[in-house]
């Protein structure tokens, strides 16, 4: 996956929150200007140019690059996506979108300035931050609502299905995958990329942007792309984003030479890789920890049960069971050391997706140990105690999502 140019030493100053729009009627297109497509001052030019009249007849494809502000790679996957549509003008049924998650962090390569940008998108916090003084914003903060703004503009603009994909990269190597919420919807979205599908990673990171948008009720997913500085991950990120035009309808891939060579490229990054896994444990990872990954750890590695993953103050800290090793933590900033995963059977997707049609989840208070909660819609309390024996895939089987424990209960909400 290692190519040998690094893209760090990108600079971004000026890049703005709409980095560009294209779509509305057959033929047309966002204008273009011309220039040297890997100079800063081309993106600059591209991110001002506007785009025309809109139509509400066809989807809307809202893709963020960089909401972590090392992650770079999507910013240029999006530019040479505008750039590639700019010169061959396809019909576009729809409109495509490409925002900028955090500036400020892009244009000091780092994650974050002051708080992580995708662990706060809670109404709760949205609102503490619109009733302060916007003297008083962090800089994240300030960026998460003018990101909200433009999201919530996009949002407006449609009458038909929203689509929204989070780029990211990783700091560790390996192949790209699809982060779900596992809805049926964002199932059926996630399904048209050939790469590894990994669910239950919003159970356990609280506030992302797409948990937010997938609230909301719109079509959503993480993508994650491989290395933070690999330019191999612009490549897959161009190529994700090429899919997605083509799955949702908007664009046809027949109008697009490389469409082909784009899906093979997805193909290719990902072989070898399990299709299909769960989340099962987050090693959480405090400041004052001292935590250091073992080196040459990559996604989606297998590591048996007590292999030393990584080491903090109170010593190794050795893979509980079996499994796979995601998102294994080697950079300074940032709270999740490793992910552990479990590959699941590709035929609990059709069963699960049965269960639900059948609506057996509107059922499920009716069993031992289960009741509504009184105060929250779709929303069961789970005492395990009694009701030992359901465990937390069962009710992922009924569409259910693990929102933590209260009480000495376990809280499910309903995904849809
Ligand atoms: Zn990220």
């Amino acid at each position: 996956m290692s190519g040998d140019v690094s893209i760090a030493t990108e600079t971004w100053a000026g890049l703005e929150r709409v980095m560009g729009r294209y779509g509305d009627a057959p033929g047309t297109a966002r204008g273009g200007s011309g220039g040297d497509p890997s100079s800063a001052s081309r993106r600059l030019q591209s991110a001002r140019t506007e785009v025309r009249g809109v139509t509400a007849s066809g989807p809307t494809l809202i893709c963020v690059a960089a909401v972590h502000g090392n992650e770079p790679a999507a910013v240029i996957a999006l530019q040479r996506v505008f750039d590639a549509l700019d010169k061959l003008r396809p019909p576009c049924r729809g409109r495509f979108v490409g925002l900028t998650g955090n500036l400020a962090a892009l244009s000091q390569g780092r994650r974050f300035v002051v708080s992580d940008l995708n662990r706060q998108w809670t109404p709760r916090h949205i609102d503490a931050i619109r009733r302060s003084s916007p003297d008083e914003w962090s800089v994240e903060n300030r960026e998460q609502i003018e990101l909200s703004k433009a999201l919530d503009q996009e949002f407006a603009a449609t009458a038909s299905s929203v689509y929204f994909i989070d780029m990211h990269t990783t700091s560790a190597h390996g192949a790209p995958f699809v982060v779900l919420s596992d809805t049926l919807r964002n199932r059926a979205f996630a399904l048209s990329f050939p790469v590894p599908i990994v669910l239950g990673l919003e159970e356990r990171v609280g506030g992302t942007l797409p948990g937010y948008v997938s609230d909301l009720g719109h079509i959503t997913m993480g993508f994650e792309a491989g290395q933070h500085d690999d330019p191999a991950s612009v490549d897959i990120h161009e190529a994700a984003v090429w899919r997605a035009l083509f799955a949702t309808g908007m664009i046809d891939a027949a109008k697009v030479p490389e469409a082909d060579a784009m899906r093979d490229r997805l193909i290719q990054a990902a072989r070898g890789a399990p299709k299909l896994l769960d989340i099962r444990h987050r090693h959480h990872v405090r400041d004052e920890d001292g935590f250091v990954m073992e080196p040459g750890y990559v996604n989606f590695q297998a590591v048996s049960k007590g292999d030393i993953l990584a080491r903090d103050r109170s010593g190794p800290i050795r893979a509980s069971r079996d499994c796979h090793v995601l998102l294994p933590l080697y950079q300074t900033q940032g709270g999740d050391g490793f992910f552990l995963s479990r590959p699941v059977r590709p035929a609990w997707l059709a069963l699960s997706a049965w269960l639900r049609r059948l609506r057996l989840g509107a059922l499920a208070h009716w069993l031992p140990g289960v009741r509504k909660d009184p105060s929250r819609i779709n929303t069961l309390l789970v005492n395990p105690m009694v009701a030992r024996w359901l465990v937390t895939e069962f009710f992922h089987l009924l569409g259910f999502r693990q929102r933590g424990r209260e009480d000495g209960r376990l809280v499910f909400t309903r995904r849809e």
